[in-house]
């Protein structure tokens, strides 16, 4: 059998995934810098990220990954200053957005989201031990990483340290490869930041981007782990960067497998908040796309090769989805007696292939391709002869196994259970309040939807009326 292998950009070739302890994976993913909503070539790193984290939970390993939210960079204090807001008043409204986002794209949470804004103890203890280590230095009330004192820089980028600027500094968080210098780990305060500083044994100021990353992974992760992403955009200098300061605090091996998306693009060009050309989650919702349509379109292409998005490939994912669906409730409602070999081969073809495709770098488009067959191959089989008991049974639960990497056909019905549970939860509360009217009402609310509810002394279940 073949392993799960993955395309590792620190070495541009595909190696066997070996975790550092066996059966556990820690990962990082880069997550959003909240001064824009985030959009829709966003959520293609999320749903990338997704995809990897559900495959390693159906391959059986244990995940931890970290998502941090960028709080504080430059974009985030520009259009907080812009406004005339402060800064949590302008990135909690986007902090909200992103997660009624990642729940109706059916984005599996993550075990943290660290904010930066809320790290800044750990990110002032790694600059320290940068300066302590030689590998940064004071200019100003600033502070840099000097880039020369670490020969490994350019490794991921796959850059020359010779052909760097010796010396120079920039101080935006975000630049382009060809002015690669000494990049600020702590910038000094400046009139620029208003209202946004720390006062810390580093002095008046605020952390640089990069280190955010470096220091949270850190604290979630510990020095050493698994796997880190991000899109491609995050190569350089954002990733060169943190593995400079990581390995720079820790003196050891940072990451072990650097996985990273192609870009979403529209009209041929890389979607961005900076290029204006990008829509949102809710730009889509409101004119009338589901949001699962969204998840297909952005999970079916490979995730290193480019995605055009049109509204044709929401229509086929949309088209997709009823079929999978419809295929479910063929099954459910199959009938028929003895057992048949057919049934079992066409499992055992599908999981094949469905595996082959996933362990080979997430090349998600042969697995979806041997979904579909299944669905073929099932349904002439339950046209011709039925499906008895255990045979639909097995046929349901390979289908909820792919679903479980998917996430895109059971759904519905999870949402659903997730609701009744709220509601009884919010009963149980009325009871303790002794506001029965409250608990009576929700009762009822229930039983209008077919609910219904049974009290017993190891707590409340729920049931389906059959009518
Ligand atoms: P940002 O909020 O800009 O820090 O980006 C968050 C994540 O989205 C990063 O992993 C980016 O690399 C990724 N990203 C940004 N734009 C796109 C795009 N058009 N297509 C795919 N991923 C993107
Ligand atoms: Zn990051």
């Amino acid at each position: 059998m073949m392993s799960l292998r993955f395309y590792n950009t620190m070495t541009r070739s595909l190696e066997e995934f070996k975790p550092i302890k066996p059966g556990e994976v820690r990962m990082y993913t880069c997550g959003p810098t909240v001064y824009a909503p985030a959009h829709v070539g966003n959520y293609r790193a999320y749903t990338f990220e997704d995809i990897l984290r559900r495959y390693l939970i159906y391959k059986g390993y244990r995940v931890t990954q970290v998502m941090n939210i960028t709080d504080i960079d430059d974009k985030t204090i520009r259009d907080s200053s812009a406004k005339g807001i402060t800064l949590k008043e302008h990135t909690q409204p986007l902090i909200d957005m992103f997660f009624e986002d990642i729940d109706r794209l059916n984005i599996q949470r993550a075990e943290y989201y660290p904010a930066a804004t809320e790290h800044i103890d750990e990110m002032v203890a790694m600059v320290k031990k940068l300066l302590e280590r030689g590998h940064a230095y004071r200019s100003g009330d600033s502070i840099y990483y000097k880039i020369s004192t670490f020969p490994k820089y350019g490794s991921l980028s796959h850059m020359k340290i010779e052909e760097l600027m010796a010396g120079a500094r920039i101080d935006s968080d975000e630049y382009e490869k060809e002015t690669a210098s000494d990049f600020a780990l702590w910038k000094g305060w400046t009139e620029k930041d208003g209202a946004v500083f720390w006062e810390t044994s580093l002095g008046k100021g605020r952390p640089g981007w990069h280190i955010e990353c470096s220091a949270m992974s850190k604290k979630y992760l510990g020095e050493q782990f698994d796997i880190h992403t991000g899109g491609v955009d995050n190569i350089f200098p954002h990733h060169e960067n943190e593995i400079a300061q990581s390995e720079g605090a820790a003196g050891k091996k940072f990451v072990n497998y650097w996985l990273h998306n192609a870009h979403l693009i529209v009209e041929s060009k890389k979607m961005a908040k900076s290029e204006g050309n990008f829509f949102t989650v809710q730009d889509l919702v409101d004119q009338g796309h589901d949001p699962l349509a969204i998840r297909f379109v952005l999970l079916s292409t490979h995730y290193r090769q480019q995605l055009n998005f049109t509204m044709d490939g929401l229509e086929a994912a949309k088209a997709a989805i009823t079929r999978l669906r419809d295929f479910k409730s063929n099954v459910e409602s199959a009938t028929g007696s003895g057992e048949n070999k057919a049934v079992n081969e066409a499992i055992e073809k599908a999981v094949k292939g469905f595996e082959e495709g996933l362990d080979n770098d997430l090349n998600i488009s042969p697995s979806i391709a041997a979904v579909f067959d299944f669905v073929r191959e099932i349904n002439s089989i339950v046209a011709d002869k039925g499906l008895s008991d255990s045979d639909r049974e097995e046929v349901l639960k390979i289908l909820r196994k792919f679903d479980s990497v998917l996430g895109v056909i059971f759904v519905e019905e999870s949402e659903i259970e997730a609701d009744i549970e709220e509601m009884i939860q919010k009963r149980l509360e009325a009871r303790k309040n002794k506001d029965f009217q409250t608990a009576d009402k929700i009762r009822d609310e229930l039983l209008s939807r077919g609910i219904i509810l049974e009290d017993t002394p190891s707590g409340t279940k729920w049931k389906r009326k059959i009518s």
